[in-house]
Protein backbone atom coordinates (compact mmCIF):
# COMPACT_ATOMS: atom_id res chain seq x y z
CA UNK A 1 0.00 0.00 0.00
CA UNK A 2 1.52 3.50 -0.44
CA UNK A 3 1.81 6.45 1.83
CA UNK A 4 -1.18 8.33 2.21
CA UNK A 5 0.52 11.72 3.09
CA UNK A 6 3.71 12.81 2.79
CA UNK A 7 3.51 15.64 5.32
CA UNK A 8 4.59 14.59 9.34
CA UNK A 9 4.54 16.97 12.31
CA UNK A 10 7.46 16.00 14.72
CA UNK A 11 6.66 16.83 18.50
CA UNK A 12 10.06 18.31 19.85
CA UNK A 13 13.06 20.14 18.58
CA UNK A 14 15.09 18.24 20.71
CA UNK A 15 18.32 15.63 19.69
CA UNK A 16 15.93 13.28 18.04
CA UNK A 17 13.41 15.69 16.48
CA UNK A 18 15.76 18.13 15.52
CA UNK A 19 17.85 15.20 13.14
CA UNK A 20 14.79 13.35 11.90
CA UNK A 21 13.65 16.20 10.50
CA UNK A 22 16.84 16.72 8.48
CA UNK A 23 16.63 13.55 6.75
CA UNK A 24 12.86 13.11 6.12
CA UNK A 25 13.08 16.23 4.69
CA UNK A 26 15.95 15.22 2.59
CA UNK A 27 13.83 12.18 1.03
CA UNK A 28 11.28 14.63 0.00
CA UNK A 29 8.72 14.36 3.02
CA UNK A 30 7.20 17.80 4.36
CA UNK A 31 8.21 18.51 7.95
CA UNK A 32 6.70 20.61 10.58
CA UNK A 33 8.15 21.06 14.26
CA UNK A 34 6.66 21.92 17.00
CA UNK A 35 8.69 22.65 20.00
CA UNK A 36 7.99 23.73 23.47
CA UNK A 37 11.05 25.69 24.46
CA UNK A 38 12.36 28.90 23.36
CA UNK A 39 14.78 28.74 19.70
CA UNK A 40 17.72 27.59 22.14
CA UNK A 41 19.92 29.77 19.40
CA UNK A 42 18.83 33.25 21.20
CA UNK A 43 17.51 32.46 24.38
CA UNK A 44 19.09 30.52 27.28
CA UNK A 45 19.92 26.60 28.15
CA UNK A 46 17.58 25.19 29.98
CA UNK A 47 18.67 24.34 33.48
CA UNK A 48 18.59 20.22 34.55
CA UNK A 49 19.64 18.66 31.76
CA UNK A 50 23.26 17.14 30.92
CA UNK A 51 25.52 19.91 30.21
CA UNK A 52 27.54 17.36 28.18
CA UNK A 53 26.64 14.13 26.10
CA UNK A 54 29.36 11.11 25.12
CA UNK A 55 28.74 10.42 21.78
CA UNK A 56 30.26 7.08 19.51
CA UNK A 57 29.67 4.93 16.48
CA UNK A 58 26.02 4.65 16.36
CA UNK A 59 25.30 8.51 17.04
CA UNK A 60 28.20 9.53 14.44
CA UNK A 61 27.20 6.96 12.04
CA UNK A 62 23.46 9.18 12.04
CA UNK A 63 25.06 12.04 11.99
CA UNK A 64 27.26 11.02 9.03
CA UNK A 65 23.81 9.46 7.41
CA UNK A 66 22.16 13.25 7.63
CA UNK A 67 25.35 14.69 6.27
CA UNK A 68 26.12 17.23 9.05
CA UNK A 69 29.30 15.26 11.09
CA UNK A 70 31.66 17.61 9.79
CA UNK A 71 29.68 20.32 11.36
CA UNK A 72 29.99 18.49 14.42
CA UNK A 73 33.41 16.73 14.38
CA UNK A 74 35.63 20.19 15.17
CA UNK A 75 33.99 20.34 18.86
CA UNK A 76 34.21 17.01 19.53
CA UNK A 77 36.93 15.90 22.84
CA UNK A 78 38.12 12.19 22.36
CA UNK A 79 38.38 10.26 25.33
CA UNK A 80 39.83 6.99 25.08
CA UNK A 81 38.89 5.34 28.26
CA UNK A 82 38.23 5.53 32.03
CA UNK A 83 40.61 7.60 34.37
CA UNK A 84 39.90 6.11 38.15
CA UNK A 85 40.22 8.06 40.64
CA UNK A 86 40.93 6.25 44.32
CA UNK A 87 40.18 7.22 48.09
CA UNK A 88 43.69 8.37 48.11
CA UNK A 89 43.66 10.33 44.64
CA UNK A 90 46.06 7.79 42.85
CA UNK A 91 44.51 7.35 38.79
CA UNK A 92 44.80 4.29 36.93
CA UNK A 93 43.29 4.55 32.81
CA UNK A 94 41.33 1.86 31.94
CA UNK A 95 41.22 1.73 28.06
CA UNK A 96 37.90 1.40 26.37
CA UNK A 97 39.49 -0.99 23.36
CA UNK A 98 42.19 -1.72 22.31
CA UNK A 99 42.05 0.28 18.35
CA UNK A 100 43.28 3.33 17.80
CA UNK A 101 39.82 4.99 16.98
CA UNK A 102 38.21 2.55 19.82
CA UNK A 103 37.31 6.08 21.90
CA UNK A 104 34.10 8.10 22.19
CA UNK A 105 33.50 11.91 22.42
CA UNK A 106 32.26 14.75 24.89
CA UNK A 107 29.85 16.81 23.12
CA UNK A 108 28.08 20.03 24.39
CA UNK A 109 24.59 19.14 24.37
CA UNK A 110 23.53 22.96 23.66
CA UNK A 111 25.89 23.35 20.94
CA UNK A 112 24.56 19.65 19.17
CA UNK A 113 21.39 20.89 19.35
CA UNK A 114 21.69 24.75 17.72
CA UNK A 115 23.77 22.75 15.22
CA UNK A 116 20.81 20.37 13.78
CA UNK A 117 18.41 22.97 14.19
CA UNK A 118 20.31 25.45 12.37
CA UNK A 119 20.82 22.74 9.84
CA UNK A 120 16.75 21.97 10.10
CA UNK A 121 15.74 25.72 9.60
CA UNK A 122 18.44 27.05 7.07
CA UNK A 123 19.90 24.03 5.22
CA UNK A 124 16.67 22.48 4.59
CA UNK A 125 14.17 25.58 4.94
CA UNK A 126 11.95 23.51 7.75
CA UNK A 127 9.54 25.39 9.85
CA UNK A 128 10.12 24.85 13.58
CA UNK A 129 7.63 26.84 15.91
CA UNK A 130 9.28 27.52 18.99
CA UNK A 131 7.25 28.10 22.38
CA UNK A 132 4.17 25.58 21.13
CA UNK A 133 3.97 23.34 23.77
CA UNK A 134 1.83 20.17 23.02
CA UNK A 135 -0.98 18.63 25.51
CA UNK A 136 -2.51 16.81 24.33
CA UNK A 137 -3.53 14.12 21.35
CA UNK A 138 -6.86 12.62 20.79
CA UNK A 139 -8.26 9.02 19.30
CA UNK A 140 -8.91 11.02 16.44
CA UNK A 141 -5.77 12.22 15.72
CA UNK A 142 -5.49 15.68 17.17
CA UNK A 143 -2.93 17.76 19.03
CA UNK A 144 -4.24 20.21 21.20
CA UNK A 145 -1.06 23.03 21.42
CA UNK A 146 -1.22 26.13 23.40
CA UNK A 147 1.71 29.05 23.13
CA UNK A 148 -0.39 30.68 25.74
CA UNK A 149 -3.58 30.97 23.31
CA UNK A 150 -4.94 26.94 22.73
CA UNK A 151 -5.56 25.60 18.99
CA UNK A 152 -6.05 22.32 17.65
CA UNK A 153 -4.03 20.92 14.84
CA UNK A 154 -4.79 18.02 12.56
CA UNK A 155 -1.63 15.94 11.07
CA UNK A 156 -1.32 12.79 9.78
CA UNK A 157 1.33 11.18 10.63
CA UNK A 158 2.41 12.80 14.53
CA UNK A 159 6.27 11.76 14.90
CA UNK A 160 6.64 12.52 18.41
CA UNK A 161 10.37 12.82 19.94
CA UNK A 162 9.21 15.04 22.32
CA UNK A 163 11.59 13.43 25.12
CA UNK A 164 11.37 10.95 28.46
CA UNK A 165 8.25 12.89 29.88
CA UNK A 166 6.04 12.55 26.36
CA UNK A 167 2.89 14.06 26.34
CA UNK A 168 2.06 12.03 23.36
CA UNK A 169 3.25 8.71 25.19
CA UNK A 170 0.68 9.41 27.65
CA UNK A 171 -1.92 10.33 25.79
CA UNK A 172 -1.56 7.36 23.97
CA UNK A 173 -1.60 5.17 26.84
CA UNK A 174 -4.71 6.80 27.99
CA UNK A 175 -6.39 6.61 24.87
CA UNK A 176 -5.11 3.40 22.62
CA UNK A 177 -2.88 1.71 25.56
CA UNK A 178 1.06 1.25 24.60
CA UNK A 179 1.99 -0.44 28.23
CA UNK A 180 3.80 2.13 28.50
CA UNK A 181 6.00 1.74 32.07
CA UNK A 182 8.19 4.64 33.54
CA UNK A 183 10.29 2.86 35.94
CA UNK A 184 12.39 5.46 38.24
CA UNK A 185 15.65 4.98 39.90
CA UNK A 186 16.11 5.51 43.45
CA UNK A 187 19.26 7.28 42.82
CA UNK A 188 19.61 10.70 41.29
CA UNK A 189 22.15 12.92 39.87
CA UNK A 190 23.59 16.62 40.53
CA UNK A 191 25.83 18.67 37.91
CA UNK A 192 28.79 20.70 38.85
CA UNK A 193 31.27 22.05 37.23
CA UNK A 194 35.48 22.18 37.37
CA UNK A 195 36.77 25.83 36.03
CA UNK A 196 39.42 25.27 34.22
CA UNK A 197 43.02 26.12 35.22
CA UNK A 198 43.63 29.09 33.06
CA UNK A 199 41.73 30.04 29.87
CA UNK A 200 41.12 26.87 28.22
CA UNK A 201 43.46 24.38 29.94
CA UNK A 202 42.00 21.91 31.88
CA UNK A 203 43.08 21.29 35.96
CA UNK A 204 42.33 17.36 34.80
CA UNK A 205 43.36 15.28 31.92
CA UNK A 206 40.88 15.89 29.22
CA UNK A 207 41.43 13.05 27.03
CA UNK A 208 39.64 10.51 29.30
CA UNK A 209 36.38 10.26 31.29
CA UNK A 210 37.50 10.50 34.99
CA UNK A 211 35.41 7.97 37.46
CA UNK A 212 35.18 8.27 41.13
CA UNK A 213 33.73 4.83 41.93
CA UNK A 214 32.29 4.93 45.66
CA UNK A 215 30.65 1.18 45.69
CA UNK A 216 26.97 2.70 45.86
CA UNK A 217 27.47 6.25 44.57
CA UNK A 218 30.36 7.58 41.89
CA UNK A 219 31.49 10.95 40.42
CA UNK A 220 31.73 11.11 36.78
CA UNK A 221 33.48 14.32 34.89
CA UNK A 222 33.72 14.79 31.46
CA UNK A 223 35.86 17.66 29.22
CA UNK A 224 34.13 20.84 27.55
CA UNK A 225 36.13 22.67 24.96
CA UNK A 226 36.76 25.58 27.17
CA UNK A 227 38.75 24.15 29.69
CA UNK A 228 35.79 23.07 32.30
CA UNK A 229 34.60 19.73 32.87
CA UNK A 230 31.31 19.05 34.05
CA UNK A 231 31.11 16.94 36.89
CA UNK A 232 27.93 14.75 37.87
CA UNK A 233 27.44 12.88 41.12
CA UNK A 234 24.70 10.02 41.03
CA UNK A 235 23.45 9.37 44.23
CA UNK A 236 20.78 7.33 46.36
CA UNK A 237 17.94 10.27 46.82
CA UNK A 238 17.40 8.43 50.09
CA UNK A 239 19.15 7.10 53.72
CA UNK A 240 23.05 7.26 54.53
CA UNK A 241 25.14 8.91 51.63
CA UNK A 242 22.16 10.29 49.76
CA UNK A 243 20.53 13.78 48.40
CA UNK A 244 18.62 13.80 51.00
CA UNK A 245 21.68 13.70 53.75
CA UNK A 246 23.35 16.38 52.18
CA UNK A 247 21.05 19.19 53.81
CA UNK A 248 23.73 22.01 54.79
CA UNK A 249 27.19 23.47 53.52
CA UNK A 250 29.01 20.91 56.11
CA UNK A 251 27.19 17.86 55.08
CA UNK A 252 28.62 18.61 51.82
CA UNK A 253 31.77 19.97 52.80
CA UNK A 254 32.35 16.40 55.09
CA UNK A 255 30.88 13.79 52.35
CA UNK A 256 32.99 15.54 49.36
CA UNK A 257 36.67 15.40 51.83
CA UNK A 258 35.70 12.01 52.87
CA UNK A 259 34.57 10.45 49.34
CA UNK A 260 36.39 13.12 46.94
CA UNK A 261 39.23 14.28 48.54
CA UNK A 262 41.12 14.99 45.50
CA UNK A 263 37.96 16.60 44.09
CA UNK A 264 37.70 19.48 46.81
CA UNK A 265 40.70 22.12 45.42
CA UNK A 266 39.74 21.90 42.01
CA UNK A 267 35.88 23.43 42.72
CA UNK A 268 35.96 26.70 44.46
CA UNK A 269 32.11 27.49 46.32
CA UNK A 270 31.70 23.71 46.09
CA UNK A 271 28.75 23.67 48.56
CA UNK A 272 27.03 27.01 47.81
CA UNK A 273 27.54 25.54 44.03
CA UNK A 274 25.75 21.86 45.29
CA UNK A 275 23.13 23.91 46.80
CA UNK A 276 22.04 25.78 44.00
CA UNK A 277 21.53 23.25 41.24
CA UNK A 278 19.04 20.44 40.64
CA UNK A 279 18.63 16.97 41.55
CA UNK A 280 17.59 15.53 38.39
CA UNK A 281 15.49 12.08 38.04
CA UNK A 282 16.73 8.81 36.27
CA UNK A 283 14.53 5.88 35.03
CA UNK A 284 13.60 3.76 32.28
CA UNK A 285 10.57 4.00 29.98
CA UNK A 286 9.19 1.10 28.34
CA UNK A 287 6.65 0.14 25.61
CA UNK A 288 4.57 -2.78 24.54
CA UNK A 289 4.04 -0.75 21.24
CA UNK A 290 5.23 2.61 20.14
CA UNK A 291 2.71 3.57 17.25
CA UNK A 292 -0.96 3.88 17.05
CA UNK A 293 -1.13 2.33 13.24
CA UNK A 294 -0.08 4.96 11.18
CA UNK A 295 -1.70 7.99 13.23
CA UNK A 296 1.21 8.43 15.31
CA UNK A 297 4.75 6.82 16.16
CA UNK A 298 6.98 7.47 19.22
CA UNK A 299 10.79 7.67 18.74
CA UNK A 300 13.63 8.75 20.78
CA UNK A 301 13.34 9.06 24.85
CA UNK A 302 9.40 9.79 24.19
CA UNK A 303 9.50 5.83 23.13
CA UNK A 304 12.71 4.46 25.24
CA UNK A 305 14.32 7.03 27.78
CA UNK A 306 17.03 5.08 29.61
CA UNK A 307 19.71 5.39 32.31
CA UNK A 308 22.32 7.45 31.08
CA UNK A 309 25.00 5.10 32.49
CA UNK A 310 26.05 3.61 28.88
CA UNK A 311 26.10 6.52 27.37
CA UNK A 312 23.63 5.67 24.55
CA UNK A 313 20.14 7.23 25.07
CA UNK A 314 21.05 9.81 22.46
CA UNK A 315 22.84 7.56 20.65
CA UNK A 316 20.08 5.16 20.33
CA UNK A 317 17.94 8.49 19.71
CA UNK A 318 19.83 9.28 16.54
CA UNK A 319 19.89 5.26 15.76
CA UNK A 320 16.14 5.45 15.38
CA UNK A 321 16.53 8.32 13.22
CA UNK A 322 18.45 6.03 10.92
CA UNK A 323 16.92 3.44 10.82
CA UNK A 324 13.51 4.88 10.41
CA UNK A 325 14.47 7.50 7.74
CA UNK A 326 15.69 4.24 5.44
CA UNK A 327 12.63 2.32 6.43
CA UNK A 328 9.92 5.24 5.24
CA UNK A 329 12.56 5.40 2.02
CA UNK A 330 10.62 1.99 0.76
CA UNK A 331 7.46 3.98 0.29
CA UNK A 332 4.80 1.89 2.27
CA UNK A 333 2.38 3.13 4.25
CA UNK A 334 2.70 5.22 7.51
CA UNK A 335 1.39 2.12 9.42
CA UNK A 336 3.20 -0.50 7.67
CA UNK A 337 6.76 1.56 8.53
CA UNK A 338 5.72 2.21 11.77
CA UNK A 339 5.22 -1.38 12.31
CA UNK A 340 8.53 -2.13 10.43
CA UNK A 341 10.39 0.07 12.62
CA UNK A 342 8.95 -0.76 15.66
CA UNK A 343 9.96 -4.62 15.04
CA UNK A 344 13.39 -3.80 14.11
CA UNK A 345 14.02 -1.55 17.22
CA UNK A 346 11.73 -2.55 20.06
CA UNK A 347 13.99 -5.31 21.04
CA UNK A 348 17.38 -3.15 20.71
CA UNK A 349 15.40 -0.43 22.95
CA UNK A 350 14.83 -3.38 25.67
CA UNK A 351 18.48 -4.71 25.58
CA UNK A 352 20.56 -0.93 25.86
CA UNK A 353 17.92 -0.04 28.84
CA UNK A 354 19.05 -3.19 30.72
CA UNK A 355 23.00 -3.06 29.60
CA UNK A 356 22.85 0.78 30.81
CA UNK A 357 21.38 -0.21 34.07
CA UNK A 358 24.01 -3.11 34.52
CA UNK A 359 26.75 -0.43 33.52
CA UNK A 360 25.79 1.76 36.62
CA UNK A 361 27.14 -1.18 38.96
CA UNK A 362 30.06 -1.81 36.73
CA UNK A 363 30.94 2.46 36.74
CA UNK A 364 30.24 2.85 40.81
CA UNK A 365 31.78 -0.57 41.71
CA UNK A 366 33.00 -3.93 39.51
CA UNK A 367 35.76 -1.11 37.54
CA UNK A 368 37.72 -1.59 41.41
CA UNK A 369 37.60 -5.49 41.20
CA UNK A 370 41.02 -6.70 40.07
CA UNK A 371 38.77 -9.74 38.57
CA UNK A 372 37.08 -6.67 36.49
CA UNK A 373 40.33 -5.90 34.91
CA UNK A 374 41.55 -9.79 34.61
CA UNK A 375 38.30 -10.54 32.25
CA UNK A 376 39.28 -7.10 30.63
CA UNK A 377 42.16 -8.68 29.54
CA UNK A 378 41.17 -12.02 28.70
CA UNK A 379 39.03 -10.25 26.46
CA UNK A 380 41.07 -8.22 24.78
CA UNK A 381 43.53 -11.06 24.13
CA UNK A 382 40.72 -12.79 23.40
CA UNK A 383 39.70 -10.34 20.74
CA UNK A 384 42.69 -10.27 18.75
CA UNK A 385 42.83 -14.07 18.47
CA UNK A 386 39.29 -13.93 17.39
CA UNK A 387 38.80 -10.80 15.95
CA UNK A 388 35.10 -10.73 14.49
CA UNK A 389 34.22 -13.00 16.90
CA UNK A 390 34.86 -12.49 20.53
CA UNK A 391 34.29 -8.31 20.78
CA UNK A 392 34.20 -7.05 24.35
CA UNK A 393 30.30 -6.11 25.01
CA UNK A 394 31.67 -2.89 25.49
CA UNK A 395 32.97 -2.63 22.37
CA UNK A 396 29.98 -4.15 20.61
CA UNK A 397 27.66 -1.43 22.22
CA UNK A 398 30.36 1.56 21.67
CA UNK A 399 31.76 1.00 18.72
CA UNK A 400 30.22 -1.77 16.37
CA UNK A 401 27.47 0.04 15.09
CA UNK A 402 26.58 -2.69 13.05
CA UNK A 403 25.85 -4.74 15.60
CA UNK A 404 22.32 -4.97 16.80
CA UNK A 405 22.17 -4.08 20.82
CA UNK A 406 20.14 -7.44 21.30
CA UNK A 407 22.81 -9.42 19.69
CA UNK A 408 25.33 -7.71 21.63
CA UNK A 409 23.63 -8.60 24.94
CA UNK A 410 23.17 -11.81 23.84
CA UNK A 411 26.39 -12.54 22.88
CA UNK A 412 27.69 -10.36 25.78
CA UNK A 413 25.81 -12.98 28.34
CA UNK A 414 27.70 -16.03 26.53
CA UNK A 415 31.01 -14.18 27.08
CA UNK A 416 30.57 -12.54 30.55
CA UNK A 417 29.80 -16.70 31.39
CA UNK A 418 33.03 -17.78 29.58
CA UNK A 419 35.42 -15.24 30.76
CA UNK A 420 34.04 -16.06 34.49
CA UNK A 421 34.67 -19.69 34.07
CA UNK A 422 38.19 -19.05 32.35
CA UNK A 423 39.23 -16.24 35.23
CA UNK A 424 37.82 -18.23 38.91
CA UNK A 425 41.21 -19.23 39.83
CA UNK A 426 43.70 -17.11 38.22
CA UNK A 427 45.01 -13.60 39.32
CA UNK A 428 46.96 -13.12 36.28
CA UNK A 429 46.36 -13.94 32.51
CA UNK A 430 49.91 -15.45 32.29
CA UNK A 431 48.09 -18.06 34.67
CA UNK A 432 45.46 -18.82 31.47
CA UNK A 433 46.19 -21.04 29.05
CA UNK A 434 44.90 -19.28 26.31
CA UNK A 435 45.01 -21.53 23.48
CA UNK A 436 42.44 -23.39 25.26
CA UNK A 437 40.35 -20.40 25.68
CA UNK A 438 40.28 -19.77 22.37
CA UNK A 439 38.74 -23.10 21.40
CA UNK A 440 36.60 -22.59 24.31
CA UNK A 441 35.34 -19.13 22.68
CA UNK A 442 35.20 -20.82 19.24
CA UNK A 443 33.02 -23.41 20.46
CA UNK A 444 30.80 -21.46 22.59
CA UNK A 445 30.32 -18.40 20.27
CA UNK A 446 28.96 -18.65 16.62
CA UNK A 447 30.62 -16.44 14.28
CA UNK A 448 29.02 -13.13 13.87
CA UNK A 449 26.52 -12.77 11.35
CA UNK A 450 24.96 -8.84 11.34
C1 LIG B 1 22.41 13.05 33.11
C2 LIG B 1 22.25 12.50 31.71
C3 LIG B 1 23.37 12.19 30.98
C4 LIG B 1 23.25 11.67 29.69
N1 LIG B 1 24.37 11.32 29.01
C5 LIG B 1 24.26 10.78 27.78
C6 LIG B 1 25.42 10.41 27.04
O1 LIG B 1 26.54 10.59 27.52
N2 LIG B 1 25.28 9.85 25.81
C7 LIG B 1 24.04 9.62 25.27
O2 LIG B 1 23.97 9.08 24.16
N3 LIG B 1 22.91 9.96 25.94
C8 LIG B 1 22.99 10.54 27.17
N4 LIG B 1 21.87 10.92 27.84
C9 LIG B 1 20.55 10.66 27.22
C10 LIG B 1 20.14 11.78 26.25
O3 LIG B 1 20.12 13.01 26.93
C11 LIG B 1 18.76 11.47 25.68
O4 LIG B 1 18.68 10.15 25.28
C12 LIG B 1 18.48 12.40 24.48
O5 LIG B 1 18.42 13.73 24.92
C13 LIG B 1 17.16 11.99 23.81
O6 LIG B 1 16.83 12.91 22.81
P1 LIG B 1 15.29 13.22 22.51
O7 LIG B 1 15.33 14.22 21.41
O8 LIG B 1 14.55 11.96 22.35
O9 LIG B 1 14.74 13.90 23.83
P2 LIG B 1 15.11 15.34 24.42
O10 LIG B 1 16.54 15.64 24.19
O11 LIG B 1 14.60 15.34 25.81
O12 LIG B 1 14.28 16.35 23.54
C14 LIG B 1 12.86 16.44 23.66
C15 LIG B 1 12.43 17.78 23.09
O13 LIG B 1 11.02 17.83 23.09
C16 LIG B 1 10.60 19.07 23.65
N5 LIG B 1 9.29 18.84 24.27
C17 LIG B 1 9.04 18.13 25.40
N6 LIG B 1 7.73 18.10 25.65
C18 LIG B 1 7.14 18.82 24.67
C19 LIG B 1 5.79 19.15 24.40
N7 LIG B 1 4.79 18.74 25.19
N8 LIG B 1 5.52 19.90 23.29
C20 LIG B 1 6.52 20.31 22.47
N9 LIG B 1 7.82 20.02 22.69
C21 LIG B 1 8.12 19.27 23.78
C22 LIG B 1 11.68 19.42 24.65
O14 LIG B 1 11.69 20.79 24.95
C23 LIG B 1 12.92 18.96 23.91
O15 LIG B 1 13.43 19.95 23.07
C24 LIG B 1 21.96 11.46 29.13
C25 LIG B 1 20.83 11.80 29.87
C26 LIG B 1 20.96 12.33 31.13
C27 LIG B 1 19.73 12.68 31.92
Amino acid sequence: MARKSGQVTIVGAGLCGSLLAIMLKKQGIGVSVLERRGDPRTSAPVAGRSINLALSARGIRALRHAGIFAKVEERLIPMRGRIIHDERGATELQRYGQREHEQIYSVSRAELNRILIDSAEHDQGIAIEFGQEVRGFDAAGALSVSNGVDRTLRSEPVIAADGAGSSIRRALEDTVGIGATEALLPHGYKELCIPPRTAGRHQLDPGGLHIWPRGGFMLIALPNPGGDFTLTLFLPNEGKDSFASLGTASDIDVFFRRYFPDVVPLIPNLAEAFVANPVGILGTVRCRTWHDGGKALLVGDAAHAIVPFHGQGMNLAFEDCVLLDRIVRDGRSWEESFGAFEEQQLPNANAIADMALENYVEMRDTVRDPKYKLRKELSFQLERRLPGRFIPRYSMVMFHEEIPFSIAQYRGALQQALLDELVRDAHAVEEIDLDAAEALARERLPPLNT
